[in-house]
Parts: C-alpha cells; sequence; structure tokens
C-alpha cells in the first residue's frame, strides 16, 4: 500500500504516519527527516540542502526525487509505505508516477490534513523534543509531565527546530501555499483525494484515517 499523507507544516503528518506505522506495519519515509539526517552526517547533499532548509525554501526536485526514489526501491518489501512530506510539487509528484508505475505500485490513498494557519503558527511555535531520545514536546498542549525533564528517557536536554523560527516559519507557509497545494487538484483529478479536518483531535484524526485504509 502507498499512502501519501498531504498538508502544511505543522498539520499532523510526521504524528499520524508514527501511528500508522505501529497500527498497521507501514514504512514511514519522511524526506524532511531524511534531509536532517543528511545534514546532520554533512553528506554531499547534506550540504547543498542544509541552507535552503534553514531559509524555508523547498531543496532543488532533482536532489529530492534521486533521494526518496533509493529509499522507495530499498523498501520494495515492505508492507506498505507512507510518505510523509513528499511530494510537495508537481514534478514531485509526476516523478512519483513513473518510479511508482516501474515498480508495479500504485498509489492507494491521498490524505490531506488541512489545518488553518493561525493553527499551524501555534503548533509549530510551542514544540520541541528531547535531544536524547526524540520524544516530541508542545509548550502548551502536549509538555513533560515533570518540567524540563523528558517523560521518556528523563534526560534534561531539549531541543526546538531551527527551522521552526518566525521568520523560516513564514517561508515553509509560502513555499506549501505557492507550490506543494498545486499538487492537490493533481490527485483530486486522479480520484484518490480525500480531506480530513486536522484540527480535530489526533486520536479522531487517526481513526478517520484508520476507516479510509480498512475500507479498501
Ligand atoms: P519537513 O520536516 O517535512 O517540514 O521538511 C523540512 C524542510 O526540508 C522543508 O522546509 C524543505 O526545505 C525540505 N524538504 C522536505 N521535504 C521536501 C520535499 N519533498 N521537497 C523539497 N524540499 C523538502
Amino acid at each position: 500500500m502507498i499512502l501519501i499523507l498531504l498538508g502544511a507544516p505543522g498539520a499532523g503528518k510526521g504524528t499520524q504516519a508514527e501511528r500508522l506505522v505501529t497500527a498497521y506495519g507501514l514504512v514511514q519515509l519522511s524526506t524532511g527527516e531524511m534531509l536532517r539526517s543528511e545534514v546532520k552526517s554533512q553528506s554531499e547533499l547534506g550540504q547543498k540542502a542544509k541552507e535552503i532548509m534553514e531559509s524555508g525554501e523547498l531543496v532543488p526536485d532533482d536532489l529530492i526525487i534521486k533521494m526518496i526514489s533509493v529509499r522507495i526501491s530499498q523498501e520494495s518489501d515492505a508492507e506498505g509505505i507512507i510518505l510523509d512530506g513528499f511530494p510537495r510539487t508537481t514534478e514531485q509528484a509526476k516523478a512519483l508516477d513513473i518510479m511508482l508505475k516501474e515498480k508495479d505500485l500504485r498509489i492507494n490513498h491521498v490524505i490531506q490534513l488541512e489545518v488553518n494557519e493561525e493553527e499551524i503558527v501555534e503548533r509549530l511555535s510551542g514544540r520541541f523534543s528531547c535531544t536524547d531520545c526524540g520524544m516530541g514536546y508542545h509548550e502548551k498542549f502536549a509538555a513533560p509531565v515533570n518540567k524540563g525533564i523528558c517523560d521518556k528517557c528523563k534526560s534534561t536536554n531539549f531541543t526546538r527546530r531551527s527551522d521552526d523560527s518566525p521568520k523560516t516559519l513564514r517561508n515553509r507557509l509560502s513555499a506549501y501555499k505557492e507550490q506543494t497545494a498545486l499538487i492537490l487538484p493533481y490527485y483530486s483529478t486522479k480520484g484518490c483525494l480525500k480531506s480530513i479536518d486536522g484540527m480535530a483531535e489526533m486520536d479522531i484524526v487517526f481513526d478517520e484515517i484508520k476507516k479510509m485504509i480498512d475500507g479498501d
């Protein structure tokens, strides 16, 4: 099964993808995560992507398409794949179609999580994570039980994503509106696009996604 999660930054794609991995044994491929690990390892791709990511713009299509196509090939035996943060441009959506056709795969669901801009700013400006175990938190909605101590690993080290700063966030939202939102008609014409209210409680959003998958 191939499932694409679409939505603006902060719409909840990563959170829902993680739950789907646990519930259905699917593999999550997040291009944002892949790029962050390339930046960390200072690979050639990471060095090219670093500044672009810090500015909130999109990394060029050719680099993204090459990176994801390697990963999709590696996961060809998986139960299913969740694409989180890819495709983000029409060019990427078209390249994905070609990649999947070559592997005799097809897109089963494209799920758009709809969240308004005010909520996105509130969600992203408050989020942080444990530096040691990666557990995600939010100042307002999901703070650690004991302030300053990670619930999971008891670490006292926390990190914020540098691209969650107000200025970069504005650029990330513009990139979404000006480039990524354009792929919605591409998928709705194909008849595989479904929209879910991403403003609802996380559990409700998850139940809606499950209904779509289980209805197959
Ligand atoms: P994300 O974690 O999905 O919010 O991605 C973080 C950043 O990585 C984005 O703001 C882009 O700079 C870059 N990025 C991630 N996925 C893509 C993609 N599919 N196309 C272009 N740039 C991407």
